[in-house]
């Protein structure tokens, strides 16, 4: 498949033109006129249609934004097949499950947790730090505390499939990170409601087999996600440390603030990482997912089969996001 030319111009006949092939790809077809909104809409890393079928109901009822990506994040983590998130997730190289998440909403609050360990929604933990505390982050044993205040059970997240895959692990030691592990991995959502208001979440068991105490892009606001409510929202997935040193998530936000569709700012922040890394970028994979005010959304990545989910117009369906790499 070619690469898909992308137009420069950001005039609004160009950006519709842009918006538009980029919708007849994901197979929403987005309206002529750019005044008529797609909403509400969630869109989702990765395959995740039980997570965008619970966002949507939200949205559906007429629930918040923030509530949907809430709720559909928390699906993945309880999901135990999921190793890349919650309850499941691959530990760390010394056994250790710890989870990073974020949530933001349309007032461009923030809340979230680093290297918590032990609960299973870490995403809420998040949020109640957005909305209880005067903080906007809290790491390890003080997360940890914090979500026991707050009502949340301490439970061990190491499943048995988990702790045999990392044994497995441990004979070699390797450290080599995986394109595309799986077909799911960190969850990041953003949801526009009824409302047109935008909130994102993310949340992950971060790499497998990383460094104890090593933190990715996922938590941290402007890499792993942001939101601005009068422009549009943008996560990442894949190498947190390349989201992190390009501030991938800002960057596709005011890209799109200064007149870019979401695909076309989704593709130029990998393009960012992808020059910056010289050949490095053929090893590790990193995709990232966008929406705007107006519900038109954007994917990009690096290497081949990063997808996405969107639930919108009563659908929800998956599908395959361009990418750079086609050697
Ligand atoms: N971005 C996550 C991290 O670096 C991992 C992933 O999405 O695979 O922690």
């Amino acid at each position: 498949m070619k690469r898909r030319k992308f137009i420069k111009n950001t005039s609004l006949s160009g950006l519709s033109l842009v918006t538009a092939n980029a919708f007849a790809k994901s197979g929403i077809m987005q309206d002529n006129n750019l005044n008529k909104i797609v909403k509400p809409i969630v869109v989702a890393t990765w395959r995740v249609p039980n997570a965008t079928k619970k966002a949507w109901e939200i949205l559906q009822d007429g629930g918040s934004s923030l509530d949907a990506v809430e709720q559909g994040c928390r699906i993945e983590e309880a999901d135990i097949n999921n190793t890349s998130v919650g309850k499941g997730g691959l530990p760390d190289r010394d056994g250790n499950v710890t989870l990073d998440a974020c949530i933001m909403d349309k007032e461009g609050n923030y809340g979230s947790v680093v290297y918590l360990q032990d609960i299973v929604h870490p995403v809420s933990v998040a949020r109640k730090v957005m909305e209880n505390t005067p903080h906007v982050m809290l790491a390890g044993k003080g997360a940890k505390q914090f979500a026991l205040s707050q009502g949340f059970k301490s439970e061990n997240l190491l499943t048995e499939s988990s702790k045999k895959a990392w044994e497995e692990w441990k004979k070699k030691s390797e450290y080599k990170p995986i394109i595309n592990i799986e077909n799911h991995d960190t969850i990041g959502m953003l949801a526009l409601d009824k409302n047109g208001d935008l909130s994102g979440a993310c949340t992950t068991s971060g790499l497998s087999y990383k460094m104890q105490g090593r933190v990715g892009d996922s938590p941290i606001i402007g890499s792993g996600l942001f939101v601005d409510n009068e422009v549009g929202a943008a996560t990442a997935t894949g190498m947190g440390e390349e989201v992190l040193k390009t501030v991938g998530s800002f960057l596709i936000v005011e890209l799109m603030r200064q007149g870019k569709t979401p695909q076309q700012a989704c593709k130029e922040a990998v393009m960012r990482i992808v020059k910056k890394s010289g050949n490095r970028y053929k090893d590790f994979q990193v995709g990232f997912i966008a929406l705007n005010k107006q519900g038109e959304i954007g994917s990009y990545c690096i290497h081949e089969w990063f997808n996405y989910q969107v639930y919108a117009k009563d659908e929800n369906k998956n599908y395959k996001s361009d990418f750079y790499h086609k050697p």
